[in-house]
């Protein structure tokens, strides 16, 4: 077992640049006391699963631009068996230091038989282990149908990363995947077989590599939203692109991770806040401003929406304030049936963020008379940026 959980040490390694199964951004992605390969995750529900977070092997026949474990790199090689695989994370859960498993591959061979590795060694996990906790369960570019749907009935949660927001970025990135066949085709497989079966239990998620490609902001929240619509991804994730040596793109400068929190806010927006993609409000490149909040900017793009009454207000309107989320929302509407919210101290035991919120607001039907900061920077709507696993 010694020498199992060293191979594992190294596999988990190599899949820290994957983020679909971590807490999301760059905050998030940090070494915790629990080991390196251990990565908290929140549930919905409040309560966190540990993930066991590895690859089944980090040799790769592919190429893309970017990535540690491509073909040719010169890097140490391993893989377990999904027998191995499986007994390591056993033995995890047995200490108690592993509650869900996250597994992804390289493509070494087809890929057709690096999915049926991965699929077997979770149905080991299953059957031989009787563990009938968390899997999230990466679909490789061009995996086959049954696959897909094998992977779905499998796992909690099912991933295939896009990387990059559509095919002529994507083709910067990798000569070998195909954007609309090996990768959205996949997707909405898997969506069709959720739907087949007539439960979300296999929810899926992608994952962008940021600024690798050239690509704008704008590109990367069309797309998002366009899943969202259509596929009903349960969430995206933003991985800020850092240059690794051996790779080419190793002279690339790495992205600054506040790119990353700023796509993490504005995919609030989009699903948790009702806005459309067609409403974020980008430069003249199309990216979103790194200095200010998406939604303070769309609100300071906007007066005509303000100021809003928080007595009278339905939940759209107040939602468009800055500083209030939905939570804060939910507590307004409940409070406001007993009583009015008179001051800006009221809002704030419900959760507003009052520095952000009072230049947009209406309270007892004049303006907050507090003189406050106006356009604060920095979070967004004490809703926090992380997300959680499931969603
Ligand atoms: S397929 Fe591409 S991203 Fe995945 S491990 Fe191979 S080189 Fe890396």
């Amino acid at each position: 077992m010694a020498d199992l959980i060293v191979k594992a040490t190294q596999l988990g390694q190599a899949a820290q640049f994957d983020l679909c199964g971590a807490c999301g951004p760059s905050a998030s992605r940090v070494r915790d006391d629990l080991g390196r390969w251990i990565y908290p995750a929140a549930l919905p529900d409040g309560r966190t699963v540990r993930l066991f977070k590895v690859l089944l092997t980090n040799a790769c026949e592919r190429d893309c631009a970017y990535c540690a474990n491509r073909a040719g790199r010169d890097s140490r090689r391993t893989s377990l068996t999904p027998d191995e695989l499986a007994a390591v994370f056993d033995e995890l859960v047995r200490r108690d230091m592993a509650t869900g498993l996250f597994l992804s591959s390289a493509v070494c061979g087809s890929v057709a038989s690096a999915m049926e590795r991965m699929i077997t060694a979770v149905e080991i996990v299953r059957r031989r282990y009787q563990f009938k906790g968390y899997v999230h369960l990466k679909i490789l570019p061009g995996a086959e149908r049954a696959a897909v749907e094998r992977a779905a009935q499998l796992a909690q949660r099912v991933s295939v990363n896009l990387e990059a927001p559509n095919a002529g970025r994507l083709a910067r990135l990798s000569k070998t995947k195909d954007f609309d066949r090996d990768l959205l085709l996949r997707m909405r497989w898997a969506r069709e077989f959720m739907l087949a079966q007539g439960t979300a239990r296999a929810g899926q998620t992608t994952q962008f590599v940021v600024g690798a490609a050239g690509e704008s902001d704008r590109e990367i929240i069309v797309t998002t939203s366009r899943l969202y619509r259509e596929l009903r991804l349960a969430r995206a994730y933003f991985s800020a692109f850092q240059p690794v040596p051996g790779t080419p793109l190793e002279g690339l400068p790495p992205t600054p991770t506040v790119r990353e929190h700023r796509l993490y806010q504005c995919d609030f927006l989009l699903h948790s806040y009702g806005f459309g993609d067609e409403e974020i409000v980008y430069d003249a490149q199309g990216n979103l401003p790194l200095d200010a909040d998406p939604k303070l900017v769309w609100a300071q793009h906007h007066p005509e929406w303000f100021p809003v009454d928080i007595d009278r207000a339905d939940r759209e309107a107040l939602l468009r304030v800055p500083g209030i989320g939905p939570r804060s929302v939910a507590r307004i509407l409940s409070v406001r049936r007993q009583r009015s919210l008179r001051d800006l101290e009221s809002l704030r035991r419900l959760g507003v963020v009052v520095q952000r919120a009072a230049p947009f607001v209406l309270l007892a039907g004049r303006r907050p008379a507090v003189q406050l900061a106006l356009w604060p920077m920095g979070g967004m709507d004490g809703a926090g940026t992380a997300g959680s696993e499931l969603r």
